[in-house]
């Protein structure tokens, strides 16, 4: 099914036209191709035969053809920071890269939604829509990542407790499909029932059922008030109780981030932020001065019930930034605690009730295993990391990693969560996939294979082989 190296010399041929079309925009040096395939886990590097780097969608429709034609796999590459692999070309081929279509082409400001390319970042797009007091709000922590690739890895971050992923927030999808055509997948209206979900398809596909030029998204006007603070607490069953009950009771909160003892570290490390290195809380309200507020002192009641110890709030805006700096670089705060390892973020996902125990047996699972893990979750979620820093000159640590990592995707399984809540499988996670869907995989090859019956669009991803 895959196309293989029978198809090599088509790849050639495929690369010496572009050539001639898109110049400069094509490029096959080992640097660049290497750089396209980004990966953080230990997959190794599996670089696209070239890159190109379309400026419209009228390009994008060339590029597939072309590949279509010669049989050449293609891999859309975003901001290439995903974590799974997913950029990966492990059977060579084309790097679509959209780095030159990063317009937002329109804010319809009175519907809440605006329309752009694939390659704008979410830190361009909300650069620009702040002076019009709007703001798009999923955070996948890394800035530069796009909105075609946090779409098509259906990606979401520390604010989904409030506003959703990108399945909640993405209104329509434009994509050049394997066979060439052209598919808007939806109108801009809210909701519709016209048909199946064809949105809902393209978005969290990875790359394997299309490649996306343009995108509808939904926006938010930017809350009147924020608050934010910090609460570490005696226990995690504390944190996570306490989580639990604001939602029962519908409180409003935007963020709310648990880390354990072991992060809490690694931030005061990194970020010199001198947080008590308990279990800990990082959270947000939005809302009007009075609703916010309201919210904050109900949450204070509940987490004080539940072994917070204290409270600390950051209420200027430069606070707030440098507390969420902190959580956001909670990777990078682990690599300078534990240099020379390298960091393996993984991701799963459980019911929220099951969160505590999920997150407890994890933590027993990472002293029996002798690594080092951080964690750090968005609890609202039941959504949490965990980040093995291994170091990849000793066996014994990689293969403790491995089984640790094997055994994190079974548990939560087993408390009938997913392998991943947001990061998405790429090469990384395919092996789980036949646990968590069952016959839901047959489902998800007839699909692949209706639409990409040659199997050009980024192969050896998502489904796992047969
Ligand atoms: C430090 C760090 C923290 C992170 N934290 C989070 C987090 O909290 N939540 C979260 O969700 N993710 C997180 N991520 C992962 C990553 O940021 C997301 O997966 C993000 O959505 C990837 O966006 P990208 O633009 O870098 O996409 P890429 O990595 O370039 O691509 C990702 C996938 O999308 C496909 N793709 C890209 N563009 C298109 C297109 N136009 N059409 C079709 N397919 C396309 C690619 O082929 C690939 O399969 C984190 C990553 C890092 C490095």
């Amino acid at each position: 099914m895959a196309v293989t190296d029978a198809a090599r010399g088509g790849t050639a041929t495929a690369i010496a036209i572009l050539k001639q079309r898109f110049g400069e925009r094509v490029q096959t040096g080992e640097a660049i191709r290497r750089q396209h395939a980004n990966t953080v886990t230990w997959l190794p590097n599996e670089p696209p035969d070239a890159v190109v780097w379309p400026t419209s969608t009228d390009d994008v429709r060339e590029i597939v053809e072309l590949a279509r034609t010669h049989r050449v796999p293609i891999v859309p590459f975003g901001a290439g920071t995903s974590l799974e692999g997913h950029v990966n070309a492990p059977y060579g081929g084309l790097s679509i890269d959209f780095a030159q279509m990063d317009n937002i082409l329109t804010v319809n400001e009175r519907d809440l939604d605006c329309v752009v390319q694939p390659g704008v970042s979410r830190r361009k797009l909300n650069d620009y829509l702040r002076d019009l007091g709007l703001f798009f709000p999923v955070d996948p922590g890394a800035e530069e990542a796009t909105i075609g690739g946090m779409a098509a890895t259906r990606a979401s971050g520390t604010t989904a407790v409030r506003y959703g992923t990108m399945r909640e927030n993405v209104l329509n999808i434009t994509a050049v499909m394997a066979d060439g055509s052209l598919v808007r997948t939806a109108q801009r209206a809210r909701k519709s029932s016209a048909g199946y979900d064809l949105t809902r398809l393209m978005v969290g596909s990875e790359g394997t059922l299309g490649v996306i030029t343009e995108l509808t998204v939904r926006l938010y006007g930017i809350p009147e008030v924020t608050l934010a603070a910090v609460c570490p607490f005696v226990t995690i069953e504390g944190a996570c109780n306490s989580v639990i009950q604001a939602i029962q009771l519908g409180l409003g909160l935007a963020r709310m981030e648990l880390l354990d003892e072991v992060q809490v570290h690694a931030i005061n490390v990194h970020s010199k932020l001198g947080l008590e290195e308990r279990p800990m809380l990082f959270l947000e309200f939005h809302g009007t001065e009075v609703g916010a507020r309201d919210q904050v002192k109900l949450f204070e009641e509940i987490a004080r019930s539940e072994g917070a110890i204290r409270f600390d709030w950051a209420e200027k805006e430069e606070d707030r930034r440098r507390l969420w700096k902190a959580r956001h670089d909670a990777y990078w705060a682990a690599k300078t605690t534990w240099p020379g390892r390298n960091g393996i973020a993984t991701d799963v996902c459980v019911p929220i009730s099951r969160l505590a125990e999920c997150v407890l047996e994890t933590q027993e699972d990472i002293k029996r295993s002798g690594i080092v893990a951080p964690i750090v979750g968005h609890v609202g979620d039941g959504n949490f990391h965990s980040t093995p820093m291994v170091d990849p000159d000793n066996p014994k640590d990689i293969e403790a990693v491995k089984g640790f990592l094997e055994r994190l995707a079974a548990r939560a399984l087993a408390m009938e969560g997913t392998c991943t809540g947001e990061h998405g499988v790429g090469q990384g996670k395919r092996k789980y996939l036949k646990a968590e869907h069952g016959a839901g995989v047959s489902v998800m090859r007839s699909i692949k294979a209706a639409l990409d019956p040659l199997n050009i669009m980024n192969p050896g991803k998502t489904i796992p082989d047969l």
